[in-house]
């Protein structure tokens, strides 16, 4: 069964991956969907984010993870993927509201595309791409947040003038 992770990555966090190596076990395919959102101003493109995970991936020696940019409805791309799963995440109750919204929207679009949520380990439950930047921004340590193979890049781009 194909799944994918859709989300905005932006940039892609340990818990992010932490998710992507979970629902790879599960399985047989997982496509890491990065959304083209036009109403969200993203810090790094998507293809720069693209690249970050794919680099993340690769590292990983993860054979059935891949990653991709879509646009448009999720469950349209999911279906056009031939995926029958959407896989999110979720780190507590304030997660939850805005996922069950999105979940029960997306059942209802498409009946036959089902929303998986994996809870989040609890060192990642604080975790976010705008933590990250945050931290950054006020000349924070990022290196316990990300994936090694990419912190240099986002230390640069979140630290440039
Ligand atoms: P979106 O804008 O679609 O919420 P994100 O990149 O912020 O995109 O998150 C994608 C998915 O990953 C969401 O389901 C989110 O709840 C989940 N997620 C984000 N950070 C973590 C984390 N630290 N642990 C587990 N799941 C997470």
């Amino acid at each position: 069964m194909i799944a994918c992770y859709p989300g905005t990555f932006d940039p892609i966090t340990k818990g992010h991956l932490d998710i992507i190596l979970r629902a790879a076990k599960m399985f047989d395919e997982v496509v890491v969907l990065i959304m083209k959102n036009p109403r969200k101003k993203a810090t790094f493109t998507e293809e720069e984010r693209a690249k970050m995970i794919a680099t993340v991936i690769e590292k990983q020696n993860c054979a059935n993870v891949r990653v991709e940019v879509g646009s448009g409805l999720t469950v349209d791309y999911v279906k056009k993927l031939g995926g029958k799963a959407i896989v999110r995440g979720i780190r507590a109750v304030s997660d939850y509201e805005y996922e069950l919204q999105q979940a029960t929207a997306n059942q209802t679009l498409d009946p036959n595309i089902e929303t998986v949520f994996l809870i989040a380990k609890p060192e990642y439950s604080f975790l976010s791409s705008s933590i990250v930047k945050e931290v950054a921004l006020g000349g924070g340590d990022i290196t316990p947040f990300l994936p090694a193979e990419i912190i240099k890049d986002v230390q640069e781009e979140l630290t440039k003038g």
